[in-house]
């Protein structure tokens, strides 16, 4: 296996599927199933997700609503992703853990470096919810974080496009895909891949990202067996 230890981010807006808001279950259940496959190959997998399926803090602030309060409200529906991946995945008999980093202990684990790393080794995928636990930053942020902390070889930013482009695939049909770039290439080309807060982070912990279509079954794995799939991110 090519990574002994990855950090899966997933969007919020991935888990709706084809729905307009919140959680669609047969998606749900296609990415736990995508995530068995690379558990059972005995690589160890914690996932970031995201909210954005359910409520954005800049959404909030854009209808007048206080940022700090929206991205607290954000931060919990990262939570409540959380439960569902994780229902999703204990469904598919896979031993999973959620970890907080807003306290709220009746539902899940409060964020403990130490015991994620625990949970890790003994197979178990530890879901961290609530971001970093701070306002004015967001889940990709949360999962460069999260990597470096527990000293993951890899993100895997699963999204709905299969990699970098020149230019927007959407818009641009002449636009191509790199298979590999450097951070510095990505930063003076202006192309998008992580916030800026986050893309830095990773950068200077030499934390490589792999942006790939996690819609397409079995990538996951590819990924992980050392294929050249979506595109990668390194010095
Ligand atoms: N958020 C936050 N701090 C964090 C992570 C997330 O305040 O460390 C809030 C923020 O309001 C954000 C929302 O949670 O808009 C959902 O996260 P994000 O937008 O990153 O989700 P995604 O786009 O991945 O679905």
């Amino acid at each position: 296996m090519h990574y002994k230890r990855i950090l899966l981010k997933l969007s919020g807006e991935a888990l709706m599927g084809e729905k307009q808001y919140g959680i669609d279950s047969d998606r749900l259940n296609e990415y736990a199933e995508e995530i068995k496959e690379v558990v059972e190959k005995g690589i160890e997998v914690a996932i970031v997700i995201g909210g954005g399926n359910i409520f954005r803090g800049l959404a909030g602030a854009a209808t007048g609503m206080d940022r700090v309060q929206g991205d607290h409200m954000g931060m919990l529906a990262t939570v409540i992703n959380g439960l569902a991946l994780q229902s999703a995945l204990e469904m598919n008999g896979v031993q999973t853990r959620l970890q907080s980093a807003i306290k709220i202990n009746e539902v899940a684990e409060p964020f403990i470096r130490r015991r994620a790393m625990r949970h890790l080794e003994k197979g178990r995928v530890v879901i961290f919810g609530g971001g970093t636990g701070n306002p004015y930053f967001t889940t990709d942020s949360a999962a460069v974080l999260r990597a470096i902390e527990i000293e993951a070889d890899v993100i895997l930013k699963g999204t709905r496009v299969d990699g970098i482009y020149t230019a927007d695939p959407e818009k641009d049909k002449s636009a191509t895909k790199f298979d590999n770039i450097s951070f510095s290439e990505v930063l003076t080309k202006g192309l998008k891949v992580m916030d800026t807060t986050a893309f830095t982070l990773s950068q200077e912990n030499e934390l490589p990202i792999v942006v790939f279509d996690m819609n397409k079954k079995g990538n996951l794995l590819k990924i992980v067996n050392g294929q050249t799939i979506g595109t990668t991110v390194n010095l």
